[in-house]
């Protein structure tokens, strides 16, 4: 199973070989642009059309024992595909690009705040990131600050580097609670910024490929979550007056 958006997340559309359907109905395909559940990004919708033209409707893809086995989950009532099928991926772009504008507001985010990270969700209209700090911090000058960001219009790309590299440099990870997956060799770092400037951390999830594709944000509410936690929520466009 090769995962086509680690390396192009605006493929939108791309060809692929059924590889066996699961007794729950998960369709597992040679490769895929359907991103799964992870890291706080939910995992795409769209469709597998069929030579005949026939839509199987995905309604989620999660990933399976490992992160390299991704499930695509259809609706209820689909058509099933035959193993050995030839098929065209469509993922609901409109939907996957609000994600991928919304999860690198998140990175954004944990540039203007440097606190570590205890959880996040990405979704398409919103987001959430937990905090471990205990300072009171005013949400007018954290969007401030994001949208100085936004408006540079900096670089994102990625990188790969060795768990020793990683190993070396621990003040890349930011999330308390989770490490990156170790076990492979390599660990994906996105980058923001002309030779990382602004930012770089291991994250598998997708992003745009400018911050001024993020578009306008605010920080629409701060909570209190706990002595030690706080909760940022960021939304899309202006903040109300
Ligand atoms: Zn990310």
């Amino acid at each position: 199973m090769t995962a086509l958006f680690v390396e192009d997340a605006y493929l939108s559309t791309a060809e692929a070989r059924v590889i066996a359907v699961r007794e729950d109905g998960g369709i597992m395909l040679d490769q895929t642009c359907f991103y799964a559940t992870s890291g706080g990004q939910p995992g795409d919708t769209g469709f597998l059309e069929r030579a005949n033209g026939e839509k199987i409707i995905i309604a989620g893809t999660v990933t399976g024992e490992s992160k390299s086995e991704i499930i695509h989950i259809p609706a209820p009532g689909q058509p099933v595909p035959d193993a050995g099928e030839e098929l065209v991926m469509h993922i609901d772009w409109e939907r996957r690009y609000n994600l991928m504008r919304m999860h690198t507001a998140c990175h954004l985010l944990s540039v203007v705040c440097p606190y570590p990270i205890t959880g996040a969700a990405v979704s398409e209209t919103d987001s959430r990131v937990d905090f471990d700090m205990s300072e009171t911090i005013d949400k007018a000058e954290v969007t401030a600050k994001m949208m100085e960001l936004v408006n540079a219009n900096h670089p994102i790309f990625t990188q790969w580097i060795s768990e020793d590299d990683l190993a070396a440099n621990p003040d890349l990870v930011k999330s308390k609670n989770v490490r990156p997956p170790s076990g492979q060799g390599k660990i994906r770092l996105v980058c923001i910024g002309e030779e990382s400037a602004i930012d770089s951390q291991p994250c598998g999830g997708t992003h745009v490929s400018e911050t001024a594709e993020v578009g306008e944000i605010h920080i629409g509410k701060i909570e209190k979550k706990g002595r030690e936690n706080r909760r940022f929520r960021i939304r899309f466009g202006p903040a109300p007056d």
